[in-house]
């Protein structure tokens, strides 16, 4: 049996890896939400989660992401989360289509996509991508900049900031992992500080969402766990 054989089973067993990590760190398992990501998987396997309950859906490839809420146009309800890079002549594609976006890490971008945004339709929500591992192929503003990003983004007025997203480097140690993590982790104890209305961190994938929540993760993106292997691109 893969993980995959039954949409609900596969949600059902993620939704208990998550409320056993909550638990483990004495947190209510309502604390961590959780992000289905369905990157090159089939609407037809989006239709199937949706069916088993599931709202939160996050894309990685902006084409990809226009492509497929267009064609789910009549779930009600469901909730598109941009969490791939985004150039800013593709912004006006997602301004209208997502509920959040989580790749956020330069403001021209934010600027953009608060214009086009607009003010008829709800503000769109959005963290910014901290490049926590510090490679250089990886997206995100580095560490050092992360607050004066969120001061200006938290500012424009059909955006609303929620947190901050990260990833760390894959194939490293669960030690290291949780090491980025936790740096992740004290700049979002910083931002919410200053900006206490801040509650999504955006960290955790299929692989480490253990990890991430044990680290403070309120919201985790898993694709492999929930659908099966992706087809290559
Ligand atoms: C693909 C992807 C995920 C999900 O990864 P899995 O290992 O399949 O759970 C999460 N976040 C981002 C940014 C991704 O690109």
């Amino acid at each position: 049996m893969t993980a995959s054989s039954e949409p609900s089973q596969a949600r059902q067993r993620v939704l208990d890896r998550i409320a056993l990590a909550c638990g483990a760190a004495g947190r209510d398992a309502a604390s961590a939400s959780l992000l289905a990501v369905s990157k090159l998987q089939t609407s037809d396997k989006i239709r199937a989660l949706y069916a088993a309950g599931h709202r939160a859906f996050g894309e990685n490839y902006v084409q990809e992401a226009v492509q497929k809420v267009d064609e789910l146009g009549d779930l009600q309800d469901i909730e598109w989360h941009l969490i791939g890079p985004l150039q800013s002549n593709k912004t006006r594609d997602i301004a209208s289509r997502m509920a959040w976006v989580h790749s956020i890490d330069r403001l021209k971008i934010a600027e953009r996509l608060s214009r086009q945004r607009g003010d008829a339709l709800p503000a769109l929500n959005v963290c910014v991508q901290v490049n926590i591992s510090g490679e250089s192929s990886k997206s995100g503003v580095l560490p050092p900049d992360a607050l004066e990003l969120c001061e200006a983004v938290a500012a424009l007025p059909n955006i609303r900031l929620r947190g901050l997203m990260g990833m760390p480097e894959p194939g490293i140690s669960e030690f290291a992992t949780g090491q980025q993590f936790m740096a992740l982790r004290d700049l979002f104890s910083t931002l919410q500080a200053r900006h206490p209305s801040v509650d999504t961190l955006s960290m955790g994938m299929s692989d480490d969402l253990d990890i991430a929540i044990a680290c403070g993760s309120t919201m985790v993106r898993v694709g492999t766990a929930l659908f099966g292997a992706r087809p290559s691109r």
